[in-house]
């Protein structure tokens, strides 16, 4: 069960790197000051971390509890933004000890003068369905 994460950052394994962490191979930039599975991740990445990335998971240490927004990656796919029109990116995090995702897309603009962000979700997709959701002058009249 625990084997379904990623031994660094914990979150979901998938099938390619696109869409986050496969075995072997963290998406998570920059990499976590703790790991996830720490004994785990030596043994796939074959070398010895550093012991200071050992987290204690009988008290989880309060940074865990909701990790910093990474997992940043640019998404040709989407719309971009409405007003600056920069390609948007998407970003995710774990929360809650490293259960719940939570995923969010914005302008990829760090200057937009607006600077959209959706709310935040569980599901990725979830995340690019209220992105992708624009009204039309005429509808909004
Ligand atoms: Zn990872
Ligand atoms: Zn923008």
């Amino acid at each position: 069960m625990q084997d379904e994460r990623c031994a660094i950052c914990g979150w979901p394994l998938v099938a390619d790197t696109d869409r986050g962490c496969v075995r072997g191979n963290c998406s998570m930039r920059p990499t976590p000051e703790t790991f996830y599975d720490f004994d785990r991740a030596c043994l796939e990445y074959e070398k010895e971390f550093d012991e200071a990335r050992r987290s204690n998971k009988e008290a989880p240490t309060p940074s865990v509890l909701t990790s910093k927004w990474g997992r940043t990656a640019q998404r040709d796919e989407l719309k971009p933004c409405p007003f600056c029109g920069t390609k948007a990116i998407s970003q995710g995090r774990l929360a809650n000890n490293w259960t719940e995702e939570q995923w969010r897309i914005q302008c990829g603009n760090p200057f937009c003068l607006v600077m959209c962000v959706t709310q935040t979700f569980a599901l990725f997709d979830d995340a690019v369905r209220a992105w992708e959701s624009r009204r039309t002058a005429e509808e909004t009249e």
